[in-house]
C-alpha cells in the first residue's frame, strides 16, 4: 500500500476546538507513524464567517501543540507545498471549483435552482406539517437548456442531482454504513455567492490534494454519502473513512463551545445586577444572548464577565488549555485517550496511558478507535499536567512558565526575574498543577507588607504558643538576620539551624513564626529560599510589622 496522506481541514470561524485537535492528531499520527503526509487545508468557503485571524491562530494552536504538517500554510516552522497541491486556502481555489462545477453542468449531473429562501422555507414548514423531512429534489418538468438560459440573469444556486439508488459508506471505525435514497437531496454545491459549498470543495480538494484517509468527527458521517455520490459523478476514487466518536463533558452532554456562554449565564443570572456594559456589550446583544442559548458572546467579552463574576469558563478550546496553563505535551497525551487506547500494559500489568507522541505515532491504528463517545477527563489531564512539571529540570520549567507569562500575565515578568524563578522553581514544581497556578506559591512575593493578614490558627498555633513563644523567638531571630551575609538562601539556612540547636529547639518553632510573618500563614516554600527572594529589606519589615502587630494580643 503507498503511504497514506491525510488531511485536516478546519473551517477559520473561530478558535480550534479540543476536538478539532484531536482530530488532527490522529491523522498526523497515522500519517507520520507510516511514512505518509499530513495535509492541512483551510475551509474558508463561508466568506461571513471566516477570518485570517481565525485562520492563524488554529495553525499556531496546532504548532503549539505540536501537531505539524507536511502540506499546507508555510508558517510556524511547518508545512510548504513541495507535491504542487496548494494553494491551501480554498478561497484560492476557486478556479478548480469552476472547472468541476462545469463538468458536472455539461453531464446534467448538477443544475441551476432558482428558489428563494422564501419559498425553500415554505416548502421546508409544509414538510414539517406532515411530519416528513424536507428533500429537495429536481422538479419532473424541469429543462437543463431553460435553466442554463436563465442561470445567465438570475441569482441562483447550483445543485448536484443525487442518485437514486442507496449509498453504503465503509468506515474504518463504524464498519458499513448505508444510507437510502430518500433520505438524501439534491445537496446545494454552489452557493448564490458563487462560492462551493463545504460539500463540494471538500471533495475536489481530496481528490486534488492525493487523501487517501478522510479523517474526522462522527458529526460528519451524514455528509459521507453525499460526498462519495459527489466523487462518484466526479469519477474520482473513494478515499477511506474514518468517522471518530464525539467528545462529551463528564455528564454526558456533548462538548461544545456554548458551555462557556452556559457557565456565565448562570453566574450572570445568579448575579441579577449585571448589563451589556459590564460585558463591553450593546445591551442588545446581551439581552438575545441572555434569551437564547444559542447566541454566542466573543471570546474576549466572556472572559471580562467571568473575570467580574469570578467564574472559571470551561476548557473546550485549545487556546484555553493554553490559557489554563496545562503543557501541550499533557494535552496532547490526554486527547490521544479521547476514543483510542494503545492497547498495551506495562510491567506491572497496568494499562500504558502516559506516552508521548512518538509513541502515538508508532501505535496508532483505526482499528483501536472506538465508536461510542469518550468523555473528556480532567482529572486525568491535571494529573498528566502535574507530573509533567514536577519531573522537569527547574530551568526548562522557568522558561516554559516564562513563555506562558508572556502570553497571558506579563505583569508577573516585570516581578520576578529568571534568577528569582529559578531559586523558586523546585518549591513551586512540587505544588503548581499548572503554569497559571506557579504563581500561587509564591504569591507572598506580591503582598503589600502593610496589609499582610495573619490567619487566625496559624498565629495560635505557631506565634503565640510555647515558651518561649514564637513571636519571642522571632523577636530574637531578627538580630539575626540582619547579619546574615550574604543574603542568599544557603547562608539563611544555616543561620536558622545554628540559632535553634544553639537555643536547643527544633526547626518548626522558628521557622512557622517567621513564615506567618513573611506570609501571614504557614505555608511556604522553604525558608532560605522564601526569604532570599524578598530580599532582606523586606523581610525585616515583615517581621517588625508582625512583632509590632502581634505583640499587641
Ligand atoms: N471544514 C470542515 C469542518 O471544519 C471539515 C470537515 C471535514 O473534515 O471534512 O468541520
Amino acid at each position: 500500500m503507498n503511504p497514506p496522506i491525510t488531511r485536516f481541514a478546519p473551517s477559520p470561524t473561530g478558535h480550534l476546538h479540543i476536538g478539532g485537535a484531536r482530530t488532527a492528531l490522529f491523522c498526523a499520527a497515522y500519517a507520520r507513524g507510516r511514512n505518509g503526509r499530513f495535509v492541512l487545508r483551510i475551509e474558508d468557503t463561508d466568506q461571513k464567517r471566516s477570518s485570517d485571524a481565525a485562520a492563524a491562530g488554529i495553525l499556531d494552536d496546532l504548532a503549539w501543540l505540536g501537531i505539524c504538517w507536511d502540506d499546507g500554510p508555510e508558517a510556524l516552522g511547518c508545512g510548504g507545498d513541495p507535491r504542487g497541491v496548494g494553494p491551501f486556502y480554498q478561497s484560492q481555489r476557486r478556479a478548480l471549483y469552476d472547472d468541476c462545477f462545469q463538468t458536472l453542468l455539461e453531464a446534467e449531473l448538477a443544475y441551476p435552482a432558482f428558489d428563494s429562501p422564501e419559498q425553500l422555507l415554505a416548502r421546508r414548514k409544509e414538510a414539517e406539517k406532515r411530519k416528513q423531512t424536507f428533500i429537495y429534489r429536481q422538479s419532473e418538468n424541469y429543462d437543463h437548456a431553460e435553466a442554463l438560459e436563465r442561470a445567465r440573469s438570475e441569482p441562483h444556486v447550483l445543485r448536484f442531482k443525487m442518485p437514486s439508488e442507496p449509498i453504503t459508506v465503509h468506515d474504518e471505525i463504524l464498519g458499513e454504513v448505508t444510507f437510502a435514497y430518500e433520505e438524501l437531496d439534491d445537496l446545494v454545491i454552489r452557493k448564490r455567492d458563487g462560492f462551493p459549498t463545504y460539500h463540494f470543495a471538500v471533495v475536489v480538494d481530496d481528490e486534488a490534494m492525493g487523501v487517501t484517509h478522510v479523517v474526522r468527527g462522527q458529526e460528519h458521517l451524514n455528509n459521507t454519502p453525499r460526498h462519495v455520490a459527489l466523487m462518484q459523478a466526479l469519477g474520482y476514487r473513494v478515499p477511506r473513512f474514518a468517522h471518530l466518536p464525539l467528545i462529551f463533558n463528564p455528564d454526558g452532554s456533548k462538548m461544545s463551545k456554548r458551555d462557556k456562554d452556559k457557565a456565565v449565564r448562570v453566574a450572570v443570572r445568579a448575579a441579577g445586577n449585571i448589563t451589556g456594559a459590564d460585558a463591553g456589550v450593546d445591551e442588545e446583544v446581551f439581552a438575545r444572548w441572555m434569551k437564547d442559548k444559542t447566541v454566542q458572546l466573543p471570546q474576549e467579552n466572556l472572559l471580562v464577565l467571568s473575570k467580574k463574576l469570578g467564574v472559571d469558563l470551561p476548557e473546550i478550546d485549545v487556546e484555553d488549555f493554553r490559557r489554563a496553563g496545562y503543557l501541550p505535551e499533557a494535552v496532547v497525551n490526554t486527547i490521544a485517550l479521547l476514543g483510542w487506547n494503545p492497547g498495551e500494559k506495562d510491567e506491572q500489568g497496568r494499562d500504558i496511558e502516559r506516552f508521548d507522541r512518538a509513541y502515538l505515532d508508532r501505535h496508532f491504528s483505526f482499528d483501536r478507535v472506538g465508536k461510542s463517545a469518550s468523555k473528556f477527563d480532567r482529572d486525568k489531564l491535571r494529573a498528566f499536567n502535574f507530573d509533567r512539571i514536577k519531573a522537569m529540570p527547574a530551568a526548562e520549567f522557568v522558561s516554559r512558565w516564562r513563555q506562558w507569562c508572556s502570553r497571558y500575565d506579563s505583569d508577573l515578568l516585570t516581578k520576578l526575574d529568571e534568577q528569582a524563578m529559578l531559586m523558586l522553581a523546585p518549591a513551586i514544581q512540587q505544588r503548581a498543577a499548572t503554569l497559571a497556578e506557579a504563581k500561587g506559591p509564591v504569591s507572598f512575593l506580591f503582598m503589600d507588607t502593610g496589609s499582610i493578614e495573619y490567619d487566625e490558627k496559624a498565629v495560635r498555633k505557631h506565634v503565640l504558643k510555647g515558651d518561649p513563644t514564637g513571636l519571642e523567638l522571632l523577636r530574637e531571630f531578627a538580630d539575626v538576620l540582619h547579619r546574615v551575609d550574604p543574603f542568599e538562601p544557603g547562608t539563611i539556612e544555616s543561620a536558622l539551624a545554628s540559632f535553634c540547636e544553639a537555643r536547643e529547639i527544633k526547626m518548626g518553632r522558628l521557622a512557622q513564626p517567621i513564615r506567618v510573618a513573611l506570609t501571614g500563614g504557614a505555608v511556604s516554600p522553604p525558608l532560605g529560599i522564601t526569604c532570599a527572594s524578598l530580599g532582606r529589606e523586606l523581610v525585616l519589615s515583615r517581621v517588625e510589622r508582625c512583632l509590632a502587630e502581634l505583640s499587641k494580643h
